[in-house]
């Protein structure tokens, strides 16, 4: 099956609702739930508590550096990858891509492409309603439950057990052996995000102690970040922020978050136009992941990008003027 009907299927499938299959398709195991907890917290807990420990005795600049490499890297590889190009289709990548594409944003250890995919559409399909995995208003509007919103959205939905259906939300997904294989090797793929900067940090210090900060800052800590910055695009951005388009859902355009989300954080304009290769599309708003895939598009890895069209947003502009 070629990458463009591929790209034409998920781009339907994000928008389909009335298809024939269930939204949901079992539930987690016992020891499936346990490792989705261990991951989400460890790497957490470790930024907690051992930054303000670490900071001045265990941090150099190689730490620094490797931090920086395999943030961007993994961070690259969920937005431009999962999001942008496997949930949404903004564009047709070579083979080439499509699986480094997929590696890299495997290694943000936010769980295996297919499932991701298949929650993100869902996410879509479903925004901040009844079926929506999540969305912070499902709790009601008082201060209490916008607090309890805000958790689920955050973290606490990766915490139930039910799953998606990945046959009615990734069936493009689960029809490619290249994706099915990258999928199979999601435990894999955690151990080498997680021991690539140990080895990285060894080598270029030549000390078990170097490899060993490196471990910590460049994995632990790096992931903790990520995972908590892409958690936020899921709270945060549905809850503050200005509505500059009109969208179905509360998403909203957060500002603060634009660099470190590498563009994803103006998730209005995102709910508006799903489909679009760029998310800052007004001026100014600084958006790393859409100057990637214009570099991509000049190597001629990515073709098809959808880039913003004026008409499009001038249609969908919120005239009401209403911010937050
Ligand atoms: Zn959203
Ligand atoms: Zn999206």
């Amino acid at each position: 099956m070629s990458t463009t009907v591929h790209d034409r299927q998920s781009r339907d499938h994000t928008r389909t609702e009335a298809a024939p299959q269930p939204m949901l398709a079992g539930e987690k195991s016992p020891a499936e739930l346990f490792l989705v907890k261990l991951f989400a917290i460890v790497p957490a807990l470790a930024l907690a508590a051992a930054v303000p420990l670490a900071w001045g005795w265990g941090l150099g600049w190689t730490d620094v550096g490797l931090a920086v490499f395999f943030y961007t890297l993994t961070c690259l590889g969920v937005t431009i990858g999962f999001h942008r190009y496997f949930t949404h289709g903004a564009f047709t990548a070579t083979r080439g891509l499509r699986i480094a594409l997929a590696v890299t944003g495997s290694m943000a250890l936010q769980g295996p492409i297919i499932g991701w995919v298949a929650d993100h559409r869902r996410h879509h399909a479903y925004a901040d309603r009844e079926g929506d995995p999540h969305s912070p208003w499902l709790f009601g509007t008082s201060a209490g439950a916008l607090a309890k919103g805000f958790w689920h959205a955050h973290m606490g939905w990766m915490f139930q057990r039910e799953q998606t259906n990945a046959v009615r939300f990734a069936p493009d997904l689960l029809a490619d052996p290249d994706i099915q294989r990258v999928n199979r090797w999601f435990p894999a793929l955690t151990v080498v995000s997680l021991l690539a900067p140990a080895v990285a940090g060894g080598l270029i210090t030549w000390s078990w102690w170097g490899a060993l900060t490196a471990f910590f800052w460049a994995g632990l800590v790096r992931v903790a970040v990520l995972h908590h910055v892409t958690w936020s695009v899921n709270s945060i951005c549905h809850m503050i922020g200005d509505r500059p388009f009109t969208a179905r859902d509360k998403s909203a355009n957060f500002w603060p978050l634009a660099l470190l989300s590498m563009g994803e954080s103006w998730h209005n304009s995102h709910h508006a136009d799903p489909t679009c290769a760029r998310h800052g599309v007004q001026r100014g708003q600084i958006d790393i992941s859409a100057r990637l895939i214009r570099i991509f598009e000049k190597l001629g890895w990515a073709t098809k990008v959808r880039w913003p069209r004026p008409e499009r947003l001038a249609r969908k502009l919120n005239t009401t003027g209403s911010a937050s």
